[in-house]
C-alpha cells in the first residue's frame, strides 16, 4: 500500500511543500487552470484600455466600421473567457477533487497501518470527520488557492498600471485605498469566518443531539420520558437558531459594508474625475475607462478576502491531516522479519507482562505470565470478568505488544514473524462482531477473499447458519446492517463463525463466541465448534464452563494472573476457584 505522498516526508517537510506534492499527478490540469486564468484576467484588464482606444480614437473620426470590429472582437474576447470560466470551474474543480482523493486515499492506507492502540486513543467519529468534510476544504484550497492568488495579484497591478497611464492622480487615490480595501475585507471576512465556524460547530452538535434522541426514541418510551426529551430536543434546537441567527448578523455586515466601501470607492472616484474633467486636466473618455478599471479593481479585492479564508480553513483541515500522517504505528515489522507459512501452532507465554497505559509506573494487566498452549490441542481460558483473557488472547496476533517477556509461536519470538503472515495463521471470533453494510455472502468472504462462493456456503453451513440465510428473501444476497436486515447477536456470531471456517487459519481463539447464543443454540453449534477445534491450536474463552469441559487444559485467569491450569478433572479435584465457579453455575 503505496501512498501518494511518501509517509517519511511528513516528519521532514513543512505542510506547504507536503500540499504541493500533491499536485504532483495533476500538473496538466494545474498547468491549465492558471494559463486559463491568467486569461480570464487578461480579458477583464484590456477590455476598458480597448473601450477607452476605440471611443478615443475612432469615434471621433468616424471610424465605424473600425470601432464596431473592435467592439465586436471583444465581444468575442467575453465569449471566450466565458469558456474558459466553465475550464477554470469544470477542471479546476476536478483537480481539487482528484487531490482530496488522494489524500484520503493516503490517510485510509496510513491508517489501516497504525495499530489498536491508535485506535483505543482516538475515536471512530472523529477520524470519521476529519477524512470526509475536512478534506473538502483542502480541496477548495487546492484549486482556488493558486488560481485566486493568481488572478488577484494580476489583476491588481495590471489594473494599477492602467490607472496610472489613464491618470496619474486617479491610480494614486485607487493605488493608495487598495490596501485599506484589501484589510478591511480581510477583516471583514475573518469575522464571518469565524461565525461560520461555530454555525458548523452548533450544527454538528445539533445533529448529533438529534441522533441520539432519535435512536434513543425506544428507551424514553420504554421510560416515559418523552416530553422531557422533547424539551431537551427544543433547547438545543433554539440554541442552534440562535448560532444561525449570529451567523447571518454577520454576514449581513459583511456583504453590506463590502458593498457600500466599494460603491462609495466608484462614486468618489466619478466624483473625483468630474473634478478634474472640470479643470480640463481628464477627458470623459478616460473617466469611461477609469471607471471600468475601478470595477475590475474591485473583483481582485472580495478574491484576496475569499482567499485568505479558504486558506485558512483549507490549511487547518491540511494540518489535522499531517497530523494523522504523522502518527507511527506502535507495532511494525522488524527488519529480518520472518514470513510463516502454515504453523503448527504451539504458544509460548514466558514472563510476559502487560499494560495498556505506557507508563512505567501503571499498573500491569497481566505479569509475569508462563503459559503453554500445545499444537492441535484445545486450550480453555476461564475467569472473572476483567481478568485480562481478552488481553491475553490479543497479545497473540500482536495488536498490542508485550511489556516485557516474550511470546513465541512454535518456538519463533512473535516479534520475529512478519505481522501478516502471523496474522494469516490466526482465526479470531470476538464477543462483538462487526458487519459490513454488504451483502451475507461478501460479510463471510472476508474471511478469505479468494474464496469461491461453494467454499462461502460450506463454511455458513458448518457454522450452522445456511438454512437461516436460505430463508431469507434474498438468501445470501440479503444485505446486513443500517439498511439491510438486522441479524441478532447469535446469528452474527455464526457469521463470524463461518468466516473463520472459511480462513482455516492453524491457531484459533475463540473470545466468549458463543456468549450472544441462547443455551439451545449454542448446544447446536457446539459440535461445529468441535469441529472448527479440531486439529487446530485452539483457545477458547468461555463464560458458560459448560461448553469447555472436553478443553484439552483449563486455564484460570484473573487478576491475580494464572490461578490454576489442569483438566476439568484435575481442577475440580482441586477444588480451587475454577471448582467454586463451576459450582456457583450449576446452582
Ligand atoms: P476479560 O476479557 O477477562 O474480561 P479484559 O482483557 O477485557 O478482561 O480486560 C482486562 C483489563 O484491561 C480490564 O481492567 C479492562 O478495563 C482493561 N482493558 C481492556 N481493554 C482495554 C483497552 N483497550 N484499553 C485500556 N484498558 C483496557
Ligand atoms: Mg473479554
Amino acid at each position: 500500500m503505496k501512498t501518494t505522498v511518501d509517509e517519511s516526508l511528513f516528519d521532514r517537510e513543512r505542510p506547504l511543500s507536503l500540499f504541493v506534492r500533491y499536485y504532483r499527478y495533476d500538473v496538466h490540469l494545474f498547468v491549465l487552470d492558471m494559463i486559463c486564468a491568467l486569461l480570464i484576467a487578461a480579458i477583464d484588464l484590456t477590455f476598458p484600455m480597448v473601450t477607452r482606444y476605440a471611443l478615443s480614437n475612432y469615434l471621433p473620426e468616424k471610424k465605424y466600421e473600425a470601432f464596431f470590429l473592435v467592439i465586436g472582437a471583444m465581444a468575442a474576447a467575453f465569449v471566450l473567457r466565458g469558456l474558459m470560466q466553465f475550464v477554470v470551474t469544470y477542471w479546476g474543480h476536478l483537480m481539487g477533487a482528484n487531490i482530496e482523493m488522494r489524500m484520503r486515499y493516503d490517510l485510509f492506507s496510513h491508517i489501516q497501518k497504525l495499530s489498536f492502540p491508535f485506535f483505543d486513543r482516538t475515536r471512530t467519529g472523529s477520524l470519521m470527520s476529519r477524512i470526509l468534510p475536512e478534506l473538502f476544504d483542502i480541496t477548495e484550497l487546492a484549486h482556488h488557492g493558486p488560481e485566486e492568488l493568481l488572478i488577484s495579484v494580476v489583476s491588481l497591478i495590471g489594473a494599477t498600471v492602467a490607472l496610472f497611464m489613464i491618470n496619474v492622480k486617479l491610480g494614486l487615490i485607487l493605488a493608495l485605498s487598495a490596501p485599506l480595501l484589501i484589510v478591511i475585507a480581510i477583516l471583514l471576512r475573518k469575522k464571518l469566518s469565524d461565525a461560520s465556524r461555530r454555525l458548523k460547530e452548533s450544527t454538528a452538535e445539533i445533529n448529533s443531539e438529534i441522533e441520539s434522541c432519535i435512536s434513543g426514541v425506544r428507551l424514553s418510551m420504554a421510560f416515559g420520558n418523552e416530553e422531557r426529551q422533547t424539551e431537551k430536543f427544543q433547547n438545543k434546537s433554539w440554541l442552534y437558531r440562535v448560532a444561525k441567527g449570529r451567523y447571518y448578523r454577520t454576514m449581513a455586515v459583511f456583504h453590506s459594508s463590502m458593498e457600500s466601501v466599494l460603491s462609495v470607492l466608484s462614486v468618489f472616484a466619478i466624483a473625483a474625475g468630474g473634478f478634474w474633467i472640470m479643470k480640463d486636466e481628464l477627458s470623459i473618455v478616460d473617466l469611461v475607462a477609469f471607471t471600468l478599471y475601478v470595477s475590475v479593481f474591485a473583483a481582485p479585492i472580495r478574491r484576496i478576502a475569499f482567499f485568505t479564508e479558504i486558506y485558512q480553513s483549507g490549511m487547518a483541515g491540511f494540518l489535522r491531516f499531517i497530523e494523522i500522517m504523522k502518527v507511527k504505528p506502535d507495532i511494525v515489522n522488524r527488519d529480518n522479519a520472518i514470513a510463516m507459512d502454515r504453523v503448527a501452532g504451539e504458544i509460548t507465554f514466558t514472563g510476559v507482562s502487560f499494560s495498556y497505559s505506557r507508563e512505567e509506573s501503571a499498573d500491569m494487566i497481566l505479569s509475569d505470565i508462563n503459559l503453554v498452549i500445545p499444537a492441535g490441542k484445545t486450550t480453555a481460558v476461564v475467569g472473572p470478568s476483567g481478568g485480562g483473557k481478552t488481553t491475553l488472547c490479543h497479545l497473540i496476533p500482536r495488536f498490542y505488544e508485550t511489556r516485557s517477556g516474550s511470546i513465541k509461536i512454535d518456538g519463533t519470538d512473535i516479534r520475529d514473524i512478519e505481522i501478516a503472515s502471523l496474522r494469516k495463521n490466526i482465526g479470531i471470533v470476538q464477543q462483538d462482531v462487526y458487519l459490513f453494510a454488504e451483502s451475507i455472502m461478501e460479510n463471510i468472504r472476508f474471511g478469505n477473499p479468494d474464496a469461491d462462493d461453494e467454499a462461502i456456503l460450506e463454511a455458513s453451513r458448518k457454522a450452522e447458519m445456511h438454512d437461516y440465510i436460505m430463508s431469507l428473501p434474498d438468501g445470501y444476497q440479503t444485505v446486513v446492517g443500517e439498511r439491510g436486515v438486522t441479524l441478532s447477536g447469535g446469528q452474527k456470531q455464526r457469521i463470524s463463525l463461518a468466516r473463520v471456517f472459511l480462513k482455516n487459519p492453524p491457531i484459533l481463539i475463540l473470545d466468549e463466541a458463543t456468549s450472544a447464543l441462547d443455551t439451545v443454540t449454542e448446544n447446536k453449534i457446539k459440535s461445529s465448534i468441535e469441529r472448527l477445534a479440531k486439529g487446530r491450536t485452539s483457545v477458547i474463552i468461555a463464560h458458560r464452563l459448560s461448553t469447555i469441559q472436553m478443553a484439552d487444559q483449563i486455564v484460570y485467569l484473573s487478576e491475580k494472573g494464572i490461578e490454576e491450569i489442569g483438566s476439568h478433572d484435575d481442577l475440580m479435584n482441586l477444588q480451587g476457584p475454577y471448582w467454586r465457579l463451576q459450582k456457583m453455575q450449576s446452582e
